[in-house]
């Protein structure tokens, strides 16, 4: 999967939930209580909704930067994620900090 992790956040977040595969479905499917036994497959089956998602991508991104914390988003669990979200502010920080140390030369 490539992620733009880079990208602004500049999506209208409104135009891509009307494509979600999921809004049709039952919320708590996307919302398993724990991370073992019926939640496992809970998981995986909430996931295989996202991966037939057409907007997988922005959902990811939606989730990362707005710190998602619970649930399924964009194919990834809460753990998924919460690694996700460290690169994606490594590299946030990594481009501010290489942006402010540009503006002082
Ligand atoms: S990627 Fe998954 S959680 Fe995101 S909108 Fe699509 S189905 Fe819903």
């Amino acid at each position: 999967m490539a992620l733009m992790w880079n990208r602004p956040i500049e999506w209208d977040a409104d135009e891509w939930r009307k494509l979600a595969a999921c809004k049709d479905t039952e919320p708590d499917l996307f919302f398993p209580v724990g991370t073992t036994g019926l939640a496992i497959d809970q998981i995986e089956a909430a996931k295989q909704v996202c991966y037939k998602c057409e907007v997988i991508e922005p959902c990811l991104d939606f989730a990362i930067a707005t710190n998602q914390e619970s649930g399924i988003w964009g194919g990834t669990s809460e753990e998924e994620r919460h690694h996700l979200r460290k690169v994606w502010l490594a590299t946030q920080y990594q481009s501010n900090h290489t942006d402010n140390t540009q503006s002082h030369q």
